[in-house]
């Protein structure tokens, strides 16, 4: 599942849309197999946690239709563009979503959700998110408000949930509980210092969100990019204690979480 700030990157992906007009659209999906675009001009794509909005304004005998086409990667999606007539990178068979103007053609992959919503409904579909760590309304001090509501809560847990906070993944939860020293079950209130975690986990996405190759401890080298996450059974690096990795989470939505058993003590 990307995290927040592949995300980001990808509603970037989709800028060179911005302001043109879609001479072609093609939805791939049973609810909106019908659904036409073509010939409204997209205002622009933003993220918001995991979610992409790409708006569009399309003229129409009643006024302006003002629709925002609601996406989400899930596991296996992506967003790709490329120039109009090139080579797709990725089997057409997987497209969900096409959006073609006269230069570029931007194309939906195996999208977890794919809706096209009036504009005025997006808090339908993202109102429910926390604070966006990369949103221009960041809110660190209603995030540390959401999170304190439930403090037995296990803090991988919390940061996961994204109506605490929205976009930390598996692997920014991961690292986050390493750099803060505490075992991914540590309860919320037991965190020593949950404000410097939120810091951190802003400043983590913020360094990443404009690179493709992400990375929470500096090094851009492909096995030194992260402290413990997917290093299971590797040496920590601050004290050489193999990082070992367990599935945690509630029934059916538990995922892979990792961590040094010695730098990280499961605090109560
Ligand atoms: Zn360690």
């Amino acid at each position: 599942m990307p995290e927040g700030d592949t995300v980001y990157r990808t509603a970037r992906l989709l800028d060179p849309l911005q302001g043109q007009v879609l001479e072609r659209t093609d939805f791939r999906v049973p609810q909106h197999a019908t659904a036409d675009l073509s010939g409204g001009t997209v205002v622009e794509t933003v993220s918001r946690g995991k979610h992409l909005l790409t708006r569009v304004d399309r003229a129409a005998p009643e006024g302006t239709e003002r629709w925002t086409l609601h996406t989400h990667l899930k596991m296996e999606g992506s967003w790709k563009v490329v120039r109009r007539g090139q080579r797709w990178p990725r089997p057409a068979n997987t497209a969900r979503v096409v959006l073609e103007t006269a230069r570029h053609t931007a194309i939906g992959f195996s999208l977890g959700i794919v809706e096209l919503i009036p504009r005025d409904r997006e808090a339908d579909v993202v109102g429910h998110l926390g604070p966006d760590l990369l949103g221009p309304d960041w809110d660190e001090q209603v995030a540390l408000a959401n999170l304190a509501r439930d403090p037995d809560r296990p803090i991988r847990e919390a940061l996961l949930d994204q109506t605490m906070l929205a976009g930390i993944g598996n692997m920014y939860a991961a690292e986050l509980c390493f750099t803060s020293g505490v075992h991914p079950e540590t309860p919320v209130g037991a965190v020593p210092d949950l404000t410097r975690l939120v810091r951190r986990a802003h400043q983590m996405l913020e360094l990443n969100k404009e690179r493709w190759v992400q990375s929470t401890t500096g090094d851009l080298r492909e096995r030194e990019r992260m402290w413990v996450y997917r290093r299971d059974r590797s040496p920590c690096r601050r004290c050489g204690t193999p990082v070992v990795v367990e599935m945690q989470g509630p029934t059916g939505r538990d995922r892979a979480s990792y961590w040094c058993p010695s730098c990280q003590p499961l605090l109560s």
